[in-house]
């Protein structure tokens, strides 16, 4: 566990394995299914949980480990565990705090195989949930249950990019006894800290911007010591255990996430100031612009405003179309987080199987365009931008 006193940079930098008798400067590849005993007494003790230590990569790993014991930090968890991806991590920190006829309270822009857990998946073992509205706060109270077990939420949500009150779920969270678990993976550790206003269960895919170079697929579920015994428990058994080859690339990928961040959310703000005085452009959204909504909410709980933006060409579907054909430089591609700027049209894609009705709900209208700001120089990205638009007129 990191030294409290070091900053974030530091912590994601100096949180390291032990050395090997090999001293050396980085931490190596463990690329290995299990672990000698050194004796018939330890592994009697590590299998009794009496002493800590690696036995089968699918339990632990030191380079899962070192990935973790860093996340943690910049989290300010207790404990988490890597996965095999975000969604192995979404679904085992649901998964291991539900029974049959428990509950679950959740917000209504979620990540689409996360709504598809919620709604195909936990029904089949008698797992309900509600959801809520993401601008009707007073709802949050009026629909928990006295079977209620968990409150479920993304905030930025995706494509949307409204915000949830952090402060403000904690606190309801605490006064009903109800486990608050947050996916935090549009915001990163080094923008939010979901633990800081009373989460108990924070999770990520760090598939993006904590990857940050599109070279991998993972997760983690990071909470109090208690919590993560459960869902070690469940991982364990079940299996959806990290590579240490994915495990050893996400920790130094953690080394650079202060950087990258800083540099996305400064791209991100300054894309969204000058696309909205484009004549073109219909609306743009962006948490740390002062034309959000919910700005000084975002002032509050996020250190810098992420990321991503979203933006509506005027002439709607068909515009959207035809802007991203024309793009020459920009990726066209379903994953965000990227050092590459991605953009992507939500309704013809992502959200394709909705009704109208329903993505205006979680705020995607006809022509929005999703834009995952890259680390190109800001000018290229605006060329290509720029010319896209002029030619789908
Ligand atoms: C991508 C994503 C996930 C799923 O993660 P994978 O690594 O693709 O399994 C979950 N939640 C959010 C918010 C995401 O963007």
């Amino acid at each position: 566990m990191a030294d409290k006193k070091r900053h974030f940079e530091t912590s994601a930098i100096r949180t390291q394995t032990d050395r090997s008798q090999h001293r050396e400067h980085s931490v190596p590849i463990y690329a290995t299914s299990s672990f000698v005993f050194e004796d018939a007494e330890q592994a009697r003790a590590m299998f009794a949980d009496e002493i800590q230590g690696n036995i089968y990569t699918r339990f632990s790993n030191p380079n899962n480990d070192e990935f973790i014991n860093k996340l943690c930090a910049l989290e300010g968890a207790e404990a988490g565990i890597a996965t095999a991806s975000g969604m192995a991590a979404m679904f085992i920190s649901i998964a291991s705090f539900v029974k049959t006829g428990d509950h679950i309270l959740a917000s209504r822009s979620l990540f689409g195989s996360t709504h598809q857990i919620l709604t195909q998946l936990l029904p089949r073992w008698g797992i309900t949930h509600t959801y809520v509205d993401i601008h009707q706060p007073e709802q949050w109270e009026q629909h928990i249950q006295p079977n209620t077990k968990m409150i479920f939420v993304e905030t930025p949500s995706n494509p949307g990019l409204d915000l949830l009150d952090l402060e403000w779920l904690g606190q309801l969270a605490k006064k009903h006894q109800l486990l608050l678990n947050v996916d935090n993976c549009f915001a990163t550790p080094y923008i939010q800290n979901p633990i800081s206003w009373g989460a108990d269960i924070v999770t990520h895919s760090v598939t993006k911007f904590i990857d940050g170079q599109g070279r991998t697929v993972g997760g983690a579920v990071l909470g109090r010591q208690e919590l993560i015994k459960e869902v070690k428990f469940m991982a364990r058994h079940t299996g959806p255990a990290m590579s240490p080859f994915n495990g050893w690339i996400l920790s130094k990928s953690l080394e650079t996430l202060a950087v990258r961040m800083e540099k996305h959310c400064s791209n991100a703000l300054e894309l969204a100031s000058w696309l909205e005085k484009l004549s073109e452009v219909e609306s743009v959204k962006y948490p740390f612009l002062p034309s959000h909504p919910q700005h000084e909410l975002a002032k509050k709980q996020m250190r810098l405003g992420g990321g991503i933006l979203t933006f509506e060409l005027k002439g709607g579907i068909d515009r959207g179309r035809k802007f991203l054909n024309a793009l020459e430089m920009l990726s066209f591609t379903a994953n965000l987080g990227d050092t590459r700027t991605i953009c992507t049209h939500p309704a013809s894609t992502t959200h394709s199987k909705l009704s109208d009705e329903e993505r205006a709900v979680v705020g995607i209208t006809p022509g929005l365009i999703r834009l995952s700001v890259g680390l190109e120089h800001v000018e290229d990205i605006k060329s290509d931008l720029m010319q896209a638009i002029e030619k789908s007129s």
